[in-house]
């Protein structure tokens, strides 16, 4: 029997930064992953300027600014009526953030980059092909796992005791299901396909991110330099009939919806291009019970809208670390106060989710289902929206979605026991100035879809 004080589950953006912050707290920290590696088909790419500001307190602005990313920021909505600028990222300079933009860059390059950080700790350990499999339990707490190893011929089951488990293994988190915490599920209306576009090299493609409306469609796609990642809405559970048609169908849908594509569309050669993601939305209503404390997409899947999973995944890392780095760095911890730091967690990080998902679900209503479901043209559907009316007529309040969306609510700061180094913010333009220096075809090699 091996042993730890803190065992985080799953090695994505909320245990990787979770890992990171207990061990620059002074605690013994194991994370365990599943996987070889970060390398995933299924991954948000998406870094928003709080994410950005917390890089820069933990001193690691200069290895971020040399990852290959893309800078998006400003997000298009196209109607057939008109278009009209829904937000634009550049004007949170004015209020604070140094890094107006979200960056697009492959997950597995920020995990890499964040893991690297992490295991310049003493106290911080990462397991890779670590399979979490059962909770061990005693006196009606949580005390540790059992964890398969995957690189080993037959999957040896191994046992590590510990103060406290986190989960932060995603959506489909086991260590959830094992604690039996109560989740709501909230009705999506849709699913997505995501699959790439390729981007011509010259200025006529528009560049950030483009919202498409029209004809019961409802279409985003993201600037990535080379492609454009596409994200195509359908209605819930439709997908296996959809792809009974031949995929010629989804080629002409979308030259329809962007002729400016052309023959791009080619692109996509058969179905197995277009990936299918199942959405859902959920909360656990307590993330947490005795010896063990959910966050990230364990304790709350997001919806796509608005890209902000990996945003709240971190924030609550850095919330959860704030709670109970300095009471494990005191070990043995006394089991009620780790518990009862825990449930703070979760205090703390409950408006921030609960007001996110909030504003999803409205999206869900008023604009998914409306447009999924639209059979007919809608009426007075020649003119634009009335808040798209407002945002053009009114830019300076394009400022308020993006605000909402690249910042949130009740955005985390690093705990100043975790910050380190000269604090670089990078300069203005780091974003452009780092997407002119990629290397050709470094966005390509991402399999993200
Ligand atoms: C296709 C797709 C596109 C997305 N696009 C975006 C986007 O553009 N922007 C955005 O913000 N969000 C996006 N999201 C959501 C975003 O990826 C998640 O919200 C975010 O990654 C959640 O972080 P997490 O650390 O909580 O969980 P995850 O990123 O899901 O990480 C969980 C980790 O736990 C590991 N794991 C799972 N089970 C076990 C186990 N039993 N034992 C050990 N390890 C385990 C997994 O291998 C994984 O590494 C997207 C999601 C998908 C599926």
């Amino acid at each position: 029997m091996e042993r730890t004080t803190c065992v985080v589950v799953g090695g994505g953006p909320a245990g990787i930064v979770l890992g990171l912050l207990l061990a620059r707290a002074g605690v013994t920290v194991t994370v365990l992953e599943k996987h070889a590696d970060f390398l995933r088909d299924f991954r948000g790419d998406t870094v928003h300027p709080s994410t950005m500001t917390l890089i820069d307190e933990l001193g690691l602005w200069p290895r971020f600014a040399r990852l290959p990313w893309k800078p998006i920021e400003t997000t298009q909505v196209v109607l057939d009526a008109g278009s009209a600028t829904l937000g634009d990222l550049r004007r949170l300079r004015r209020l604070g953030q140094p890094h107006p933009f979200v960056a697009m860059v492959p997950q597995w390059h920020l995990l890499d980059m964040l893991a690297g950080a992490a295991e310049e700790e003493p106290g911080f350990t990462l397991v890779r092909d670590a399979e979490v499999v059962d909770l061990r339990r005693a006196g009606g707490r949580v005390t540790g796992v059992r964890w398969r190893d995957r690189s080993s011929a037959g999957g040896a089951e191994h046992e590590l005791a510990a103060d406290l488990v986190v989960a932060c293994d995603g959506r489909g988190s086991r260590v959830r299901e094992l604690s039996g915490l109560p989740v709501h599920d909230f009705p999506v209306p849709m699913d997505v396909w995501w699959f790439r576009l390729p981007r011509g090299d010259g200025t006529g493609d528009p560049a950030g991110g483009i919202g498409r409306v029209s004809d019961g469609r409802l279409v985003v796609m993201l600037d990535r330099g080379d492609h454009y990642q596409v994200a195509y809405l359908i209605p819930r559970g439709a997908d296996a009939a959809y792809r009974r048609q031949p995929v010629q169908v989804l080629r002409d849908d979308m030259r329809r919806l962007h002729p400016w594509l052309g023959d791009r569309v080619d692109g996509l050669r058969s179905w197995d291009d277009v990936k299918l993601l199942a959405v859902t939305l959920d909360r656990l209503r307590r993330w947490s019970a005795p010896g063990v404390l959910c966050v990230g997409d364990a304790a709350h899947a997001m919806s796509p809208i608005g890209g902000v999973g990996i945003n709240l995944a971190v924030q609550d890392a850095v919330a959860a670390a704030r709670y109970l780095g300095p009471l494990l760095a005191c070990a043995p911890a006394d089991p009620a106060a780790v518990d009862r730091a825990a449930a703070r967690v979760q205090r703390r990080r409950w408006l921030p989710t609960a007001a996110t998902q909030a504003a999803q679900r409205v999206a869900h209503r008023v604009v998914v289902r409306a447009v999924l479901g639209a059979t007919a043209p809608t009426p007075g559907g020649d003119r634009l929206p009335a808040p798209l009316r407002l945002l053009r007529r009114v830019p300076a309040l394009q400022v308020v979605p993006a605000y909402l969306v690249g910042v949130g609510v009740l955005p985390e700061r690093a705990p100043m026991w975790a910050r380190r180094g000269a604090q670089e913010t990078g300069p203005q333009d780091a974003g452009a100035k780092n997407s002119s220096a990629l290397p050709s075809g470094s966005v390509k090699d991402s399999a993200q879809p």
